[in-house]
């Protein structure tokens, strides 16, 4: 692809459909904690981010690829482009959106500032983990730091001058992170000393801010095995002194740069703490032994983020694609398939290509669908009031769900784009092989997609004694009961009531293979399980949406630009209520029937090499 060329994309009326047409949050505006947002606001800001990331960041996203980052003299250098554009990503204020004032941010809504990104990601991805990272290390100081530890690293970290990170994984500590082996041990002032190897470290360092901090988790001297004997250190690469200045070096050495398949702008990382004996680390809010409960509110954010991520690059790939196959002309219609001499037509016009596009759309929109529903309910949770533990315990269950069957489909709609483009989509010139190869990490990092299955299956599906899971039932069978007979979707919304009981029988079916022997069923079933509910859950946002569409359309002229916007709303819905969602209830059967190969078959007898 060329450089400096911007191939980002976005459907800004999609997202003020969701935002203000499905989820209501004109409601949440003008008043606290949103009392400085209105609707106009909210659209200003995603227009001015819209603008702000097809000038800036899409233009580098190819640079990036190509270039990557070096490592010069032990230190990174981002790719050229970078360092302007975080100067004006901090400038223009997009990492600071739903930030609190009382902590120098915009006290806007979550769902607005996962709007805005899926904008910086889907323009350039690997550039937006480096803000990302310092803004998600920041949140973790926020919560849990002391007032001392706030007063020397927010601000900076949430306006660009410090960077940020966080520091799990290790050469034997990877989905197992209670395997690691970094150490920290007291000195006399309180603080500790860090020495050990962490990998894989994203945006562990670079060229962008003065300073880079990390968040490790190391187990101070004497500390339990395993993940509860884990402390999170506040560790910068150069020390930071009792005003907030930067100082001279601290011993964070970076023993070498990883070279990937995708991602290649970010800079991933191997980081040696402590090589010289000279790197001091400071426990978050000087509390030992908490290190994964405070991580988690980090990965937590990170997970919803990384969905987010899946969403985004997916998203520019269909839309490039759709692109695509508006201006290609290949063969005749199939309508005149016998006549040599018919006129080529766009290759949109080929049934094949139309079932891929509507797929791609359904996904994408169906994905985002549900990654919004998760921030909306963040930011009813905020309001408190009566059903404040309702919103947060739907936070709890959708994060997984977002974060795998968000990734997950990202790659499938990005190999679907390639799909669609046929050999130009296989080659660089047309960028979407880069989304594609950048959307496989998002399945890996952030804990691997059946480790969140196992987050659902083994912590959420039963958390608050299984009330949030029966609160979404409920919330979707309440939805099945107004629609069951509507004109329109009936047949749809009568699939969804399928899925939604196929899936409340398969959790308790789990509930009895934990009970009853059979628990390594629950494992080898909890990818599916996920899948089973996030469909689930997709199927029933893409009705709700088109049933929302169907009465909007009604007022329309035939000719009124949104009308053909509302049919494409009720397509996706039904596309994928009639193509998708039968599938729900079918795995609930393979579940049944307890089919346990990929367990019985010998180890030996997966290869004779
Ligand atoms: C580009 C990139 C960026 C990254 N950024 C960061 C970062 O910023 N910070 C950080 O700390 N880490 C980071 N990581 C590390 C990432 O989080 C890990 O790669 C991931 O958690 C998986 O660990 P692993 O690679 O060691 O794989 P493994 O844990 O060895 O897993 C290999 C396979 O085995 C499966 N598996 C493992 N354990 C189990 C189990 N108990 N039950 C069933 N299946 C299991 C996994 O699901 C996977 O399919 C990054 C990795 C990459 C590649």
């Amino acid at each position: 692809m060329a450089k400096g060329q911007n191939r980002y994309r976005a459907d800004l009326r999609e997202f003020h459909f969701c935002l203000f047409e499905q989820f209501k949050l004109g409601e949440l505006l003008g008043k606290p904690p949103f009392v400085a947002w209105g609707e106009d606001e909210v659209r200003m800001a995603i227009a001015e981010c819209y603008r702000f990331v097809c000038e800036v960041l899409g233009p580098l996203n190819a640079v990036g690829d190509e270039t990557g980052c070096r490592l010069v003299d032990g230190q990174v250098v981002t790719p050229p482009g970078f360092k302007e554009a975080w100067a004006q990503l901090y400038e223009q204020g997009w990492k600071t959106i739903a930030t609190d004032e009382e902590h120098g941010g915009q006290g806007g809504p979550y769902v607005l500032a996962v709007i805005i990104e899926e904008l910086l990601s889907g323009a350039n991805a690997a550039f937006t983990m480096y803000p990302g990272l310092a803004h998600g290390a920041a949140e973790v100081i926020a919560a849990f730091g002391t007032d001392e530890q706030k007063r020397r690293y927010l601000h900076a970290m949430q306006h660009g001058r410090f960077a940020g990170t966080m520091c799990l994984t290790e050469p034997q500590a990877g989905s197992d992170v209670g395997a690691a082996r970094t150490r920290a041990t007291p000195l006399p002032d309180g603080k500790y000393a860090i020495s050990g190897t962490k990998v894989f470290i994203s945006a562990g360092d670079h060229d962008l801010a003065d300073n880079v901090v990390h968040l490790v988790l190391a187990r101070v001297d004497g500390a339990a095995p395993g993940t509860k004997g884990l402390s999170l250190f506040i560790v910068p690469k150069r020390r930071v002194d009792e005003d907030g200045k930067v100082g001279g070096p601290n011993d964070v050495a970076v023993g070498a740069l990883e070279h990937k398949m995708g991602i290649n702008g970010n800079a991933t990382c191997v980081l040696n703490f402590g090589e010289n004996g000279a790197c001091v680390g400071e426990l978050v809010g000087g509390v030992p032994h908490q290190g994964m409960a405070q991580m988690f509110k980090m990965m937590n954010g990170a997970r919803l983020l990384v969905g987010v991520q899946g969403i985004a690059v997916s998203s520019t790939a269909y839309l490039n694609a759709l692109n695509y196959a508006r201006e290609r002309q290949q063969g005749p219609s199939i309508l005149h398939w016998k006549d040599p001499t018919a006129p080529r037509v766009a290759i949109l016009e080929h049934p094949d290509v139309r079932r891929m596009l509507l797929d791609m759309k359904a996904r994408v929109e169906g994905t985002r669908c549900l990654a919004l529903k998760l921030a909306i309910h963040g930011d009813r949770a905020r309001l408190g009031g009566a059903d404040a533990e309702y919103h947060r315990g739907q936070v709890e269950l959708l994060t997984p769900l977002v974060k795998a069957y968000g990734s997950d489909q990202a790659f499938r709609v990005c190999e679907t784009a390639i799909q669609t483009l046929g050999g130009a989509g296989y080659i660089k010139d047309w960028g979407i092989e880069q989304y594609c190869r950048d959307a496989k990490i998002f399945s890996i990092y952030e804990g691997t997609n059946h480790i969140q299955a196992m987050d659902l299956v083994g912590r959420k599906l039963g958390q608050a004694g299984g009330a949030n899971l029966m609160a979404f039932l409920a919330d979707v069978g309440r939805f099945v009961e107004a629609n069951a007979s509507h004109p329109l979707f009936g047949p749809s919304v009568r699939v969804l009531d399928g899925a939604r009981t196929a899936l409340q029988q398969t959790a308790m079916r789990l509930m009895g293979w934990s009970g009853n022997g059979k628990l390594p069923l629950v494992p080898l079933s909890a990818n599916r399980v996920l899948e089973m509910m996030s469909e689930t859950a997709v199927g029933w946002l893409l009705l709700d949406g088109a049933v929302i569409a169907e009465e909007k359309a009604r007022a329309l002229a035939a000719d009124h630009p949104d009308a053909a916007f509302y049919a494409g709303k009720r397509a996706a819905a039904v596309y994928f209520a009639r193509n998708v969602l039968p599938g729900v209830a079918a795995k609930a059967e393979v579940l049944a029937s307890e089919e346990d190969s990929p367990l019985t078959i010998p180890d030996a007898g997966f290869a004779t090499v």
